[in-house]
């Protein structure tokens, strides 16, 4: 079973109150690949990369399971550059610089191989390449996931509301929600999004966890409590990564199997802020992945007596 991931490969500038990471590989396609390997291949990627990003991380990215010839070089544009500086509460944070370069004018071409995925994982990216993949699959896919950002809402509304309404998945934080729909109340965010276009919507909520909803369901799967987070950035990444890819695996894409995949999106999530970058995610180990999901379930599991 293989997932298609389209997205973004970057360099990060990260500064947190506690410390900054100086030029970093990140990206939203990067993050999710690392994240979705651990638990379905090949993870078919597509990206665009400049001169200038290392073939190191290109390597790892295979052993890892990637599949990289739907990612597009440029010999003389440098790649995506994004700077962000996080607030002391280490859960909101402002962009600083978000340097195109490469991903200015991106027309992915789908390898023939990636074409008949039943899954797919649209990233972060821009909302008109996002729909350039969707129309390039042979037939509908099973599953299309779709994440997105504030940047996109503000520079490109009109296309991403169209691949809005062509997903079944939608995965926002709370304040995009509420950009999104213009709703401070994330259930009446929900009920808007759910008449867009998408049968399943997901609210992260940073430190607080994410929401699940569906039709009139709502489901919630906590963060894990850490001591320490080192660096959030590509923790909404990781998420999807882990969520897509528990639905990869398991092809079952009813609520009630989407209510654990929120569980491994978390499980991932927490391992991502835990070092800056990439680090923590390209070296979790599987028996490693099984403790923390563990402890999620240590984590809500209590007993009631009710009536
Ligand atoms: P997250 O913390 O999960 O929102 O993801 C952060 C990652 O998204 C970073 O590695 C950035 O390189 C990438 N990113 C930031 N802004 C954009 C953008 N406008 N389009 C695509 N990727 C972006």
């Amino acid at each position: 079973m293989s997932v298609v991931v389209v997205g973004s490969m970057a360099f990060d500038d990260i500064e947190t109150p506690f410390g900054k990471s100086d030029k970093i590989v990140g990206g939203a396609a990067t993050y999710i690949a690392y994240a979705a390997s651990n638990f379905v291949q090949p993870v078919q990627l597509v990206s665009i990369v400049g001169y200038d990003f290392p073939t190191d991380e290109m390597e790892t990215l295979k052993q890892r399971g990637a599949v990289l010839e739907g990612i597009e070089m440029v010999p003389d544009k440098k790649s995506f550059f994004w700077s962000g500086r996080y607030h002391m509460d280490m859960n909101t944070r402002d962009t600083l610089i978000t340097d195109l370069n490469v991903l200015g004018d991106f027309n992915p071409v789908l390898p023939e191989s990636y074409r008949d995925a039943e899954f797919v994982m649209l990233g972060n990216l821009a909302p008109a390449v996002q729909k350039q993949v969707i129309q390039q699959m042979n037939k509908r896919p099973k599953l299309i996931v779709l994440d997105t950002m504030n940047f996109w809402m503000e520079v490109a509304l009109e296309g991403l509301l169209e691949v809005i309404s062509m997903v079944d998945v939608l995965m926002v934080n709370d304040s995009e929600a509420r950009q999104l729909t213009g709703e401070y109340s994330i259930v009446k965010a929900a009920k808007k999004i759910l008449t867009m276009g998408p049968k399943y919507l997901v609210v992260k909520k940073g430190e607080h966890g994410a929401l699940l909803f569906h039709g009139n369901n709502v489901f919630f799967a906590p963060a894990l409590p850490l001591e320490e987070v080192f660096d959030p950035t590509g923790a909404g990444d990781t998420f999807a990564g882990g969520f897509i890819g528990h639905l990869a695996k398991t092809k079952d894409i009813s609520f009630e199997n989407m209510k654990t995949a929120i569980i491994f999106g978390s499980a991932m999530a927490s391992f991502c802020v835990e070092k800056f970058g990439v680090q923590r995610v390209k070296e979790v180990t599987k028996t490693e992945i099984e403790g923390r999901l563990q402890e999620f379930v240590q984590l809500v599991n209590f007993d009631i007596a009710l009536g």
